[in-house]
């Protein structure tokens, strides 16, 4: 038998669960569909290797959806400055809340603490039914979104939505075409004890071929990315404790104090990812599903939110079938070209450091390249960081 909801949403990852809440509790009936199940929390577990930095303009939607409270009595960190320098240390470019009239400059939160806040008060919402379960199939139909689930279930809704992630099924199933960059780099993550309260700011560091950041999750303990050439992070993932500690304090200037390792290295393999268009009649991609960014500036989950935020507006927003082009197409419009423009800065400062083209590497330094890319970037960071701006859809304007 067949159930039939409003929306069904393929995947509850942060865009998906809070994509979920906000229709939810807008009055909408939705179903999550959503394989993994996460451990549950525990204050004297270590913390998790994901980490992400996330914006006031996030914290506001998380507000507006009611778990904010939830993540802050789990465990979290604010920053109020961050410092970017290049190799040199000369060029250095900060950013501080005050720029953006906030206190906090953002947030360095576990994933696995944000999903957990946001699938609780999801599962808890009476209009979602969540499914622990994949899409498997679907076809998008004249009246419905027919969706099939792992063991055979079929589900009916108004409109499918895609926020299964970077190798997103539903985009693959639905033949959306993808712009792919193998950036041929990796991210390395780590948790590195540091020296009681040297690391309450973000720190930053540009080099030829490498960027490494330093996020703070206590006054003692920061997590790194990493960002390196691929035979590089191999190196440094199979090098001795000391090799990799001696390393991180050669780039740190050992402004960190003395280093620890405190938790295993990971790699993650680095792409830009575009999809050709997020919508099709009865079909919508939100978050990684949609785009996937460079860590170096840590924007992934934000703009997910971001796509959240405009998915939802432009859902409330109208009174014709939830899955009609027309509708879908406002939320495209406005999404499409904001996450192509930060796909691009990104990878633009991406290609000034990583270049070993020698027209760059050779005809200008490092500082002037990292300079000239950077401070673009800053400003559309900065615009991006507030929940302020004039046209922000409502769940990411400031917590009333
Ligand atoms: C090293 C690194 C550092 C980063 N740092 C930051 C940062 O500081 N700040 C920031 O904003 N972003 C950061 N990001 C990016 C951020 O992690 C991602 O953008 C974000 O997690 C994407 O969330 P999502 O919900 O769109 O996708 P995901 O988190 O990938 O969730 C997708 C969900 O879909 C489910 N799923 C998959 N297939 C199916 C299916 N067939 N059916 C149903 N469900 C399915 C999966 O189980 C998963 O739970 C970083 C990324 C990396 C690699």
């Amino acid at each position: 038998m067949s159930s039939r909801t409003d929306i069904i949403i393929a995947g509850g990852g942060m865009a998906g669960a809070s994509l979920a809440l906000a229709l939810a509790q807008a009055g909408k009936t939705v179903a999550v569909i959503e394989p993994n199940t996460l451990m549950d929390f525990d204050k004297q577990q270590s913390f998790d290797l994901r980490v992400s930095a996330i914006s006031p303009a996030s914290r506001n939607l998380l507000q507006n959806l009611g778990v904010w409270q939830d993540i802050v009595s789990m465990r979290f960190n604010s920053f109020s400055t961050m410092l970017v320098e290049d190799a040199a240390g000369s060029n250095v470019l900060d950013f501080s809340a005050a720029e953006i009239g906030e206190t906090s400059l953002g947030y360095i939160i576990e994933n696995r603490v944000i999903s957990l806040c946001l699938r609780a008060a999801a599962k808890a919402h009476p209009q979602i039914n969540w499914y622990e379960n994949v899409v498997s199939g679907f076809s998008l139909e004249q009246e419905d979104a027919i969706v099939t689930l792992g063991e055979g279930k079929v589900l009916l809704a108004q409109l499918l939505v895609g926020a299964d992630g970077a190798n997103s099924f539903v985009r693959q199933h639905a033949n959306v075409e993808l712009d792919e960059t193998d950036y041929q780099q990796q991210a390395i993550v780590a948790l590195i004890g540091v020296h009681p309260e040297s690391a309450l700011q973000a720190w930053q560091r540009f080099e030829e071929q490498e960027v490494l950041a330093f996020l703070p999750l206590t006054a003692d303990v920061s997590s790194i990315v990493w960002s390196t050439t691929e035979e590089r992070a191999t190196q440094l993932l199979e090098s001795k404790e000391q090799a990799f500690l001696s390393e991180l304090q050669r780039l740190t200037s050992d402004q960190f104090g003395q280093l620890t390792l405190r938790s295993e290295r990971k790699t993650f393999p680095l792409y830009g990812r575009h999809a050709a268009h997020y919508v099709q009649p009865r079909l919508a991609l939100v978050g990684d599903a949609a785009h996937s960014v460079h860590p170096l500036a840590g924007q992934g989950a934000n703009l997910g939110f971001m796509d959240v935020a405009e998915l939802v507006r432009v859902l409330l927003n109208s009174d014709r079938d939830l899955g009609s082009l027309h509708v879908l197409k406002k939320y495209q419009r406005k999404r499409l070209g904001e996450n192509a423009l930060m796909l691009r800065s990104l990878e633009a400062v991406q290609q000034l450091y990583a270049s070993d083209n020698p027209l760059l590497t050779q005809v200008r330094s490092l500082g002037t390249r990292f300079l000239s890319g950077f401070k673009p970037l800053k400003a559309l960071l900065i615009q991006h960081a507030s929940g302020n701006l004039p046209d922000a859809p409502e769940l990411l304007k400031p917590f009333r």
